[in-house]
């Protein structure tokens, strides 16, 4: 057993991971550490759940010291993750005086501008930050480290763009660390561009696969909301969480379980800030069962207690699916995760198989389907109507 102490982490790190509860590092923990904290250039590839954040947030934490202005910037691709990795850096930084914020957009800016000037550590999405730089209400001189979690995810999300010119902003003597799932394309030219010699640790996740089921039903499109609504019942589960592709995917899922009295709530990257933040707060305290998300809202969220995934829509890209079935089975508990195709989910479920070989999906015996109340309230459709009425068509293709 490898221990923490073995890390060369300093006794504050120590005592704050001893707080935390862990006992021994997960294996990017052990891999990269000691590498961050010589002060290498580091690429850790590795999907959901293997312990990134305490990986480079310990890097930070050892390095940054109190008023010396903003010495480690986090650039992450969601609000959620934002908050996130920010509340662990702060259960990190425990007993030493360091003021750790995150930036992120859809919230005003000025109490950010009062925060940046204060700050010695700030977790960040691209596109606010940008916009704080172009103000110049942040001094990124003093940066000695910059992350970029979930880069692959920022690549797809687009904002490549701004992540380079943030990245220019900052000095160049600086330690970079690249966090990524998969490190193709985009995220492989920003690391020869920006990196000196960095080194590449691959890990495996904390999932363990012999405790992880995969579990798929054929059925046609329209009794897919039939089939989940009886697997719901049938299934005894903790919390769960039900992926969709669309927005309206969600809010369409999200009533049918409400119309069947299953506790549930959805979140999208459409609707606002506090309401995604307060929504995942309330399934973290277990005050319903059931979260139905889109990807982009569910990224880098990690729940304890998830013991069900379903898939109501298959994710285009396999590297998706990684990410959705990560969040189960975590730390030697069991988890199931139930995909259910209709026709249209068939190229998708067929790129999956090919690009994951080692994956056992087997096939699930499809319940007799109990009947279940498939409509929407009508004043909700009236509301949802008018609401719709008006709005570019365009509209109705509605991003994650
Ligand atoms: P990733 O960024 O790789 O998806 P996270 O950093 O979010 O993973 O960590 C996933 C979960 O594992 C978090 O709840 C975190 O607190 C927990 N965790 C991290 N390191 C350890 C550890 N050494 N032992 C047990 N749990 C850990
Ligand atoms: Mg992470």
């Amino acid at each position: 057993m490898k221990l923490f102490e073995k890390l060369n982490l300093s006794d504050q790190l120590l005592e704050a991971i001893s707080r935390l509860g862990f006992k021994e590092p997960t294996q990017i923990q052990r891999d990269t550490i000691p590498l961050i904290l010589k002060g290498k250039d580091v690429i850790g590839e590795s999907a959901t759940g293997s312990g990134k954040t305490l990986a480079f947030g310990a890097g930070i934490i050892h390095n940054s010291n109190s008023r010396e202005g903003i010495q480690a910037l986090v650039l992450v691709p969601t609000r959620e993750l934002a908050e996130q990795v920010k509340d662990e850096m702060i259960k990190l930084s425990f007993n030493k005086d360091l003021k750790i914020i995150a930036i992120y957009g859809g919230v005003g800016i000025n109490p950010q501008i009062d925060n940046l000037k204060i700050a010695e550590v700030v977790i960040a999405t691209p596109g606010r930050l940008l916009d704080h730089l172009n103000r110049r209400t942040i001094n990124t001189k003093q940066i000695k480290i910059l992350v970029l979690d979930e880069a692959d995810r920022m690549v797809e999300m687009g904002f490549i763009q701004d992540v380079e010119k943030i990245i220019k902003s900052t000095p160049e003597n600086r330690q970079t660390l690249i966090f990524s799932a998969t490190m193709a394309g985009p995220a492989q030219s920003i690391a020869q561009r920006y990196m000196k010699h960095p080194t590449v640790v691959h890990a495996t996740k904390m999932v363990d696969p012999s405790k992880l089921k995969q579990v798929y039903y054929k059925i046609s499109q329209n009794l897919k909301r039939e089939l989940l609504v009886n697997l719901l019942k049938k299934e005894d589960s903790d919390l769960v969480m039900v992926f969709c592709n669309t927005r309206r995917g969600t809010e369409m899922v999200g009533k049918v379980l409400k119309g069947n009295k299953i506790k549930s709530a959805h979140i999208h990257g459409g609707l606002n800030q506090n309401k995604r933040l307060k929504t995942i707060e309330m399934f973290h305290k277990g005050k319903f069962q059931v979260l139905v998300c889109t990807d982009v809202a569910a990224r880098g969220i990690h729940i304890e207690g998830i013991t069900h995934i379903y898939n109501f829509d298959m994710p285009a890209e396999p590297g998706d699916y990684v990410h959705r079935i990560g969040r189960t089975a975590r730390a030697g508990k069991t988890g199931l995760v139930i995909n259910i195709i209709s026709p249209r989910d068939d190229k998708s479920f067929a790129r999956l198989i090919k690009t994951y070989r080692n994956f056992e999906i087997k096939q699930g015996e499809r319940p007799k389907l109990e009947k279940v109340v498939r409509e929407i309230p009508n004043r909700e459709i009236k509301h949802k109507a008018s609401r719709n009425r008006g709005r570019s068509k365009f509209r109705r293709y509605s991003r994650r």
